[in-house]
């Protein structure tokens, strides 16, 4: 199955001279849905996860089928202020300022493995937080599974050493 044609190439968005890849499209169409848990499944089964961590917040409805299918528990990764409990906070670098993201203290026990479940690498700064978030509770990534990866911004080379799949490349 081809999945880039369910995905709608947006110019100028969120800003302009950025082509936003919109997932939506993909998301509606059964088959295809299907098709990529079962994909990212397959990447992940040997590797025995006990949780899988999404980004906020697209992260969100690819990692839970993930971890459902694959009998481990979700954990959310999120923006400030947005978990109740007790959290672990990394800050990360952006353009302009610096933004940061949030794990409950809680949600990784040390050992447990980790695998990380995004719908696109782009910079990889998002991701790279997650990592540090949950090597910060103890928990070991033992994979990193993306939707899209847009090569040419090189957010692979942040992931030297981890064992990373994408299933669409730009
Ligand atoms: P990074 O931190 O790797 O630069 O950016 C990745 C994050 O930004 C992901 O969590 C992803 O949801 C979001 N993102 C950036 N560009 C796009 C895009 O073109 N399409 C979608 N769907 N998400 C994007």
């Amino acid at each position: 199955m081809d999945l880039k044609e369910c995905i709608r190439l947006i110019p100028n968005y969120p800003k302009e001279g950025i082509l936003f890849k919109d997932i939506t499209p993909l998301l509606k169409n059964s088959d295809a849905l299907q098709y990529t848990i079962k994909q990212m499944v397959k990447f992940c089964e040997n590797k025995q996860p006990d949780i899988v961590v999404g980004p906020e917040s697209r992260g969100f409805i690819f990692g839970t089928p993930l971890a459902y299918e694959l009998g481990a528990g979700f954990v959310p990764v999120r923006k400030p202020g947005k978990l109740p409990a007790e959290v672990e906070r990394v800050e990360y670098e952006l353009e302009y300022g610096t933004d940061a993201l949030e794990i409950h203290k809680d949600s990784i026990m040390p050992g447990q493995k980790v695998v990380i479940c995004d719908d696109l690498l782009a910079t990889g700064g998002t991701v790279q937080s997650a990592i540090q978030l949950i090597e910060k509770l103890g928990g070991e990534v033992v994979g990193i599974c993306f939707l899209i990866e847009l090569t040419f911004l090189n957010g692979a080379d942040k992931l030297k050493g981890y064992d990373v799949q994408s299933l669409i490349k730009y």
